[in-house]
């Protein structure tokens, strides 16, 4: 093993996207993969959106009330289990403290600065490797039922992104001649609110074409290998014990999303982050009528409905459950649920029995940022903590973490991200 090599534990979105990026500046990497394949954890089936139009953090004071409401509830979006509280301590007061409208608009920003720097370098990627994902260009939507809502929501437009976040608010009329498909619930919709420069794709199949790229380019990647530890002498990282082997490494970052936590405390290292499990359900649509061609969002239930070539995919709710891998059949019924509301016709003619269920773990940081960069031991970094936004920050987040290890300036400010606020 070259002595210089950067080991990266995780192959998820952080994981491909660091390797590449760190591969591309000449860098020689190698990944370390417990699972079978890569991207089989929270990157696998999410919503498909590269949206830094939905860059508000999850701590918004009605959504904390709506995680309260949902304590001990399987039926509603958001849920807190009881069992989970304790785990939960300390970083839900870290979630609270940076849940003030001060806070919130500080962070909404940076998501956003972070998420259109990312999505610009996803877009280069791919133009310059012509790579396909069932990627799609024309923005995404976001419907209103309540005229509430609908002001609340422009107004937070104007206050916190004052005019740099491209949008058009449509009414009703403009809403269903955007996307045709909405005629169904046409009497009741307010209006809405289009985001053209958001883009929507196969988180997925853009994953196995970073995997591909860094084969081909000479990084190595190798699945079915379990990170145990990672041992220091000195302050710095010595090595790595894996399930097969000890590696010997000077220079490791951990991109284990949700799991990352666990592995630095073994070092003595407490990250923020905490497990938020999500769904999603995909049917077939090949040979069905009234497909939608937009991305919906529907704000106040954090659920999406994304259409791929052939398929549509509905995701959504947010568990605060620990690792908790159970299907529930409530869930179930509500993805379905939420797609027969949104396009009565098309449900009518899916197969419902064929429905793909998923779960993943979101890994949630308690101020709603990434954790990027060095730590306190020397030669270990982190790239993890996207939360509901690991698509959309992916190439930017492995982009300031290259530059972080190779010390170079990076494009946008990489203080408010930087892992050394917490490790
Ligand atoms: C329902 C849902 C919908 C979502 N929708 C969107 C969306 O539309 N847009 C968006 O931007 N984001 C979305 N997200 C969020 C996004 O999917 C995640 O933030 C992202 O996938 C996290 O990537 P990651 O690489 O950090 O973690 P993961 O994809 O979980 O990858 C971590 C990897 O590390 C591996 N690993 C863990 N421990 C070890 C170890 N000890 N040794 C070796 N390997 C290890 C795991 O096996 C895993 O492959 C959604 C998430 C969910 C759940």
């Amino acid at each position: 093993m070259n002595k210089d090599q950067i080991v990266i534990v995780g192959g998820g979105l952080q994981g491909l996207a660091t390797a590449y990026t760190l591969m591309s500046r000449g860098e020689d990497v190698l990944i370390l993969e417990r699972d079978a394949d890569v991207a089989s954890s929270a990157s696998f089936a999410n919503a498909g959106m590269l949206t830094p139009s939905q860059s508000m953090p999850w701590n918004s004071p009605s959504d904390i009330l709506q995680i309260l409401s949902g304590l001990g509830k399987k039926d509603s979006p958001m849920t807190l289990s009881p069992s989970a509280l304790p785990s939960l301590f300390f970083w839900g007061i870290k979630f609270l403290y940076n849940s003030t409208p001060k806070n919130f608009d500080r962070i909404t920003q940076n998501l956003f600065s972070l998420g259109t720097y990312s999505k610009e370098i996803t877009k280069e990627l791919r133009a310059k490797f012509d790579l396909s994902y069932d990627e799609s260009e024309i923005g995404t939507i976001k419907i209103y039922r309540s005229q509430e809502n609908l002001d609340k929501a422009i107004s937070l437009q104007e206050r916190i992104f004052n005019n740099s976040n491209p949008i058009s608010i449509l009414d009703t009329n403009e809403l269903i001649e955007k996307e045709p498909q909405l005629t169904d619930i046409e009497d009741q919709l307010i209006g809405g609110m289009h985001f053209p420069g958001d883009e929507t794709g196969d988180a997925y199949k853009f994953c196995k074409h970073l995997e591909d790229l860094i084969r081909k380019n000479g990084g190595r990647i190798l699945t079915n290998t379990k990170i145990n530890k990672i041992l220091m002498n000195k302050g710095k990282v010595n090595c790595i014990v894996t399930d097969r082997a000890i590696l010997q490494t000077k220079r490791v970052v951990v991109c284990a999303g949700s799991w990352s936590r666990d592995l630095l405390k073994n070092i003595g290292l407490n990250l923020s982050v905490r497990p938020v499990k999500g769904y999603s359900l995909t049917f077939d649509t090949a040979g069905l009528n009234n497909k939608p061609s937009h991305s919906i969002v529907d704000e106040s239930i954090h659920t999406a409905i994304t259409p791929f070539q052939n398929r549509i995919r509905v995701a959504g709710t947010a568990e605060f459950v620990g690792f908790d891998d159970s299907i529930h059949q409530k869930r179930v019924t509500y993805l379905n649920e939420m797609l027969k509301n949104v396009y009565p016709n098309l449900y009518s003619q899916i197969d419902v029995d064929e429905g793909k269920i998923w779960h993943g773990f979101r890994p949630m940081s308690s101020d709603g940022l990434p954790f990027i960069g060095k730590t306190k031991i020397e030669g270990l970094y982190v790239n993890c903590g996207q939360g509901h936004l690991g698509w959309t920050l992916a190439m930017g987040s492995a982009s300031l973490l290259a530059d972080e290890v190779q010390a170079i300036q990076s494009e946008i400010d990489i203080k408010p991200y930087l892992a050394s606020r917490s490790l």
